[in-house]
């Protein structure tokens, strides 16, 4: 079987590719078949975000896609960024202006109101509509200042529960092992083996 990954973000699709290595299932990127596809992210939530760039990117390749909607909800601010994650400081805004404006917004909380998670829904669509949808979450704090160079987004600010490192800090395995998107993409591998594909690893 071959999957379409629905996501033009490389950093996504590194881990995406990472998580779901040992699934019987060829991943193709949409560069790879010289797929252009732009989505209107326009949902109010990530399982409906997920889905609708899962549906389009299945219905103009002709096969069965995969995408990924994710993002950080900080609890005293109401779940924000929320779906707004990757364009939380405006429109083509880098990784790092978003890391600044959440960290100036919540300078003045206290260390107990850092409380914050990420969250990951994966949705897998056939050219007909959409298979299914998994929600992966990993709670944890929000911290003072960005720290570590690893991995992408929010990583460097985020400091997973039970850790003393920002996923930054971490090794891509030892994120996968914990994150929203490590969850959320185990899940859909057993749902998908369920479902009759098959798997060369039984992890
Ligand atoms: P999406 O492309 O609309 O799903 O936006 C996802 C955005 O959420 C990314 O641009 C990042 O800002 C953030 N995000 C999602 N997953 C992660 C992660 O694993 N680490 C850090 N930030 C993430």
């Amino acid at each position: 079987m071959r999957l379409l990954l629905a996501t033009n973000n490389r950093d996504k699709a590194a881990e995406i590719r990472a998580i779901l290595s040992g699934l019987d299932v060829g991943l193709v990127l949409p560069a790879d078949i010289a797929l252009k596809v732009e989505v209107e992210e326009d949902a109010d939530t990530f399982e409906g975000n997920a889905a609708k760039k899962a549906c389009a990117f299945a219905a103009a390749a002709g096969m069965e896609a995969l995408a990924d909607d994710s993002g950080l909800a900080v609890e005293a601010l109401g779940g924000r960024p929320g779906v707004f994650s990757a364009r939380y400081a405006g429109p083509g805004c880098a990784y790092a202006d978003n890391n600044r404006k959440l960290l100036a917004e919540m300078a003045a909380l206290p260390p107990e109101r850092r409380e914050a998670r990420m969250v990951c829904v994966a949705a897998v669509a056939t050219p007909r509509g959409l298979l299914l949808t998994v929600r992966g979450e990993c709670r944890g704090r929000i911290a003072l200042a960005p720290r570590g160079t690893n991995g992408f987004g929010y990583d460097p600010v985020f400091v997973p529960e039970g850790q003393t490192r920002a996923f930054a800090e971490m090794a891509p395995h030892e994120k996968a092992a914990i994150s929203h998107r490590g969850r959320a993409l185990r899940a859909l591998r057993a749902a998908l083996v369920e479902r009759g594909f098959s798997s060369r690893s039984a992890r």
